[in-house]
């Protein structure tokens, strides 16, 4: 531990914390150019601007050992811990505790897409603390902001955000103020309003509220705040690694076949994909192909456009879609994303709001899962990618839900009583209910 300290406080003559225990994580390293900065609050590279991501130093792992660990850690995503940048004591700490929801075998989906029995998952993140994946990216942020010595927890939000932030901060006795665009859904306003930070509508839509931010950090004002998908991106990022590890371990530590991720910045999708990379790495999964499946509405659906063209450059577009909480006009990680559909062999799709809101009555008629919004988008596109012959119907296939559709009511306002009655056997006879 003391030759630890005195190594990171060498580095620290680069200007960033002196003593951070980040666990596993080493350093902060560019995805474009390599260049390594020591851990600290910063997401882009000094050198050519690329975004900055975790390295970590995971070389004294026995494989058998670490599955071990992970099989005996708690319920949630601290059982990876030794695989995250957090102290290897996160558990014990006030944070809210996301992860191991349910990988639901969807027999009564796959039967009605024309899957082979068996082979069709759901893994249903509407299950986490405030009904989002987006828990999972917050947890990791908060611990990263504890240890950077930040007291405000902010964001820009397309609304699930916003709600995950919240509650983070009041359960940590951080203060919070989020913002996000002025016009969405009610049931997001609510739920990131209900515990108590400052809650900020900006005039625009996400990708305004995305550059807002950036000038706040850049201000005085935002000193001493922690913005998840900002300043602490790199961090928060890693959040979705534990959807890779879930999903393989819950399967009996295999890699499945095909993945079907919903995109809004495409950073989950990437890291996703990173998750899966690190498995096969530490022996925990055996090596075999997998294709990764991305999909977007029609509304907002910059990297399926690109995709589709192929072009290696992601042209932004202005959101008009009901799946707000994947309305990224200009997704930071989109050439990624991309990279990674092509090299897997899988592909990016995108599917209309009309076929976002029948996706989503699918699964609920068939599996008894209320997706939001989002998960009408990957059901939708896994449905599409299925007619088209892209996606194997005899192979294993993940397909996420990421969100709650008690937050996106509006997309089936049309749902509603079957019949009114009076309080009688003849009214419930009339009615033809028997
Ligand atoms: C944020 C979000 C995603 C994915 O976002 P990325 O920016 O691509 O990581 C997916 N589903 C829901 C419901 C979300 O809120
Ligand atoms: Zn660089």
């Amino acid at each position: 531990m003391a030759a630890q300290t005195v190594a990171s406080t060498t580095e620290s003559e680069s200007g960033s914390a002196s003593t951070v225990d980040l666990g596993p994580a080493a350093a902060l390293s560019c995805r474009e150019c390599g260049h390594r900065v020591p851990l600290g609050p910063v997401f882009a590279c000094e050198e050519c601007f690329g975004p900055l991501e975790i390295a970590y130093d995971y070389s004294s792992y026995d494989t058998e050992e670490l599955r071990k660990r992970i099989e005996s850690g708690p319920a949630n995503i601290w059982r990876y811990a030794p695989l995250l940048p957090v102290p290897a004591d996160v558990a014990t700490k006030p944070n809210i505790n996301p992860g191991w929801t349910q990988l639901v075998k969807a027999d009564n989906l796959a039967a009605a897409l024309g899957v082979d029995t068996g082979k069709l998952f759901i893994k249903d993140d509407s299950g986490n603390p405030t009904h989002s994946f987006k828990d999972r990216v917050v947890a990791q942020a908060l611990e990263a902001a504890r240890a950077f010595g930040f007291t405000t927890l902010s964001c820009s939000s397309t609304g699930n955000l916003a709600g995950a932030v919240g509650a983070a901060a009041a359960r940590a006795g951080f203060r919070s103020c989020v913002f996000i665009p002025h016009d969405l859904e009610q049931g997001k306003v609510v739920m990131a309003a209900v515990y108590g930070g400052a809650l900020v509508g900006i005039e625009g839509n996400y990708d305004d509220v995305n550059r807002f931010c950036s000038e706040l950090i850049g201000d005085p004002a935002g000193e001493g705040w922690g913005f998840v998908n900002v300043n602490l991106r790199p961090y928060y990022a890693e959040g979705s690694k534990t959807l890779a590890y879930e999903i393989c371990e819950q399967l009996g530590w295999q890699l499945p076949d095909q993945l079907v991720v919903p995109i809004a910045s495409g950073s989950q999708l990437t890291k996703i994909d990173k998750g899966l990379q690190e498995l096969i790495k530490l022996g925990l999964v055996e090596d075999k192909p997998y294709k990764i499946f991305g999909a977007q509405a029609e509304g907002c659906s910059p990297v399926s456009v690109a995709f589709k063209a192929g072009h290696d450059v992601v042209r932004p577009q202005k959101p008009n879609t009901i799946a707000k909480s994947l309305a990224i006009g200009n997704p930071a990680d989109g050439p990624y994303v991309i990279d990674i559909a092509r090299r897997t062999g899988g592909a990016v799709e995108d599917v209309t709001d009309e076929q976002v809101v029948e996706a989503i009555k699918l699964l609920a008629r068939t599996e008894g899962i209320f997706a939001e919004t989002a998960g009408g988008v990957t059901v939708g596109v896994a449905k599409k990618l299925i007619e088209d012959g892209v996606l194997d119907p005899t192979l294993t296939t993940v397909v996420l839900n990421t969100g709650d559709g008690l937050k996106t009511l509006d997309a089936v306002a049309g749902t509603g009583l079957t019949a009114t009655i009076r309080p009688n056997l003849d009214s419930f006879h009339e009615a033809g209910l028997a």
